[in-house]
């Protein structure tokens, strides 16, 4: 499915995906069709191409499809006021997707995404992007916040979350991820070390957590600062 979707407009590329059915909900069309995919990659020219894309500092931004799946399985937990953690943000793309999707702009439910990224040019590019997209005010007044960190960690103080995603793969689940998880609340986890698998992560009411494997992906490994990316 990965080059199936690629369109020659934002609108075209979020359309094609809904026909390849890799996602079917008008909120996460909306959501993605807010967001244009041009204001987070290096090379406009292969925007709204369904793959992923060099980013710099050996990182990529994910497949559209990626980004598409991980809205479309934690949307029940990214209603109007609910906190989101994107680990591992990157481009800073998929915060942008998440805040349209916790913000009820008539409505003035605000909900709350954190991004957390390693490597701080990304931090500061992935700001810019945002910002470039429309998306100052909302980083602005806290509503989107782009933080360097070790992903691995988590944001305690931004959470509990009722939706954590993660963009690059863990070895084992992170504990202190599920720790942040709010109850009930949900994780989209690439899981594994050499194949990976999507796994999500559901916290109960009562705090119960269980786990359902959904496909296999390659996602780049979720590490330890690289060195030579000193503040
Ligand atoms: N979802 C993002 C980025 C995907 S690539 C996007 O689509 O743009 C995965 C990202 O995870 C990279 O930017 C990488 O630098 C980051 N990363 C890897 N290990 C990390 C860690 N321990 N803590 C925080 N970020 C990490």
């Amino acid at each position: 499915m990965a080059w199936r979707s690629s369109g020659l407009t934002n609108a075209e590329l979020v359309a094609n995906l809904a026909r390849n059915g890799v996602y079917n909900s008008e909120r996460v069309k909306a959501a993605m069709l807010k967001v244009d995919r041009a204001n987070y990659v290096r090379n406009r020219e292969d925007a709204y191409d369904d793959c992923p894309q060099l980013i710099g500092h050996g990182q990529t931004i994910s497949a559209p499809h990626m980004h598409a799946h991980a809205a479309q399985h934690l949307l029940t937990y990214l209603q109007p006021g609910c906190k989101v953690l994107d680990v591992g943000s990157g481009s800073g793309y998929l915060a942008s997707v998440f805040h349209h999707l916790v913000s009820d702009e008539e409505g003035g439910l605000r909900g709350k995404v954190v991004g957390i990224e390693h490597i701080p040019q990304l931090v500061q590019w992935s700001r810019d992007n945002v910002r470039r997209d429309g998306l100052g005010k909302a980083l602005d007044n806290g509503e989107i916040e782009l933080i360097e960190g070790d992903g691995r960690l988590g944001y305690p103080e931004g959470g509990p979350y009722d939706a954590i995603h993660v963009g690059a793969a863990a070895p084992k689940l992170p504990k202190a991820l599920v720790d942040q998880l709010a109850s009930p609340g949900r994780m989209f986890i690439p899981i594994g070390k050499y194949s990976q698998v999507v796994t999500l992560v559901d916290k109960d009411v009562e705090g119960r957590v269980t786990v359902e494997d959904l496909f296999g992906v390659m996602y780049v490994p979720l590490t330890d600062r690289p060195t030579g990316h000193g503040k």
